[in-house]
């Protein structure tokens, strides 16, 4: 069967639908994954409808694999929608999408973006978190009451004044430095990577030492 039958006989069903209750039937493209009520209870019965016995109806392998691909896809987003973890990402990052800008740029420079994304870089503030005995301020500041933090280092810090100034957009924000342009992305990374080494930023071995002296610790 063709689509273009497909298309036809969803057609003929709705002029049923339409001549039998007299009413009006508009189609209407939503948003999916966003917990309107009439879209969640479709889908609930569509997924009711799947898991009955379904015709035999034979399907290329292309088709099988879109097939899958899509099942594959929805469950991954409907997870991502329901977990727990990487919320602050989620804000951003609520669907996949495969012309992402992250893409475009170097797996060293999407590492730096999605540990900044995170907020799981390798600053005082989220060290201090793994070990409470590893200071969590800001080493440049010499007041020294500031919490090394994601948003101190991008944003904040009084000593990074230039660098922000030379790489980072004149009003920088979460959205415009780390969800943003394929340039600023790059130049977002380059701003903070001189905080610590190639090695670290590919391995995230620094977290990780730092993560096994802290359980060591716990143990003795
Ligand atoms: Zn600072």
């Amino acid at each position: 069967m063709t689509k273009d039958t497909e298309i036809l006989k969803v057609r003929e069903k709705y002029n049923q639908l339409i001549s039998a209750h007299g009413t009006r039937l508009v189609f209407q493209w939503i948003p999916g994954h966003a917990y309107i009520a009439g879209n969640v209870k479709a889908d609930i019965l569509a997924k009711k409808g799947a898991q009955q016995q379904q015709p035999c109806k034979p399907v290329t392998y292309t088709t099988a694999r879109q097939i899958t691909n899509h099942n594959y896809r929805e469950n991954w987003v409907n997870m991502w929608a329901m977990g727990q973890t990487g919320r602050v990402v989620y804000k951003y990052m609520n669907s996949l999408k495969t012309n992402d800008n992250i893409r475009t740029i170097s797996r060293k420079e999407q590492v730096t973006i999605f540990r900044l994304g995170t907020q799981h870089a390798p600053l005082n503030y989220h060290l201090n978190r793994i070990n409470p005995q590893h200071p969590p301020m800001c080493p440049l500041c010499n007041d020294n009451d500031q919490f090394e933090t994601t948003d101190h280092l991008l944003l904040h810090c009084p000593n990074l004044d230039d660098l922000r100034q030379d790489l980072l957009p004149p009003t920088p924000d979460t959205t415009n430095i780390l969800y943003s342009t394929t340039d600023q992305l790059k130049n977002t990374s380059s701003s903070t990577t001189w905080q610590w080494t190639e090695e670290q930023t590919l391995t995230g071995c620094w977290i990780k030492e730092e993560e096994e002296e802290y359980i060591k610790s716990k143990k003795a």
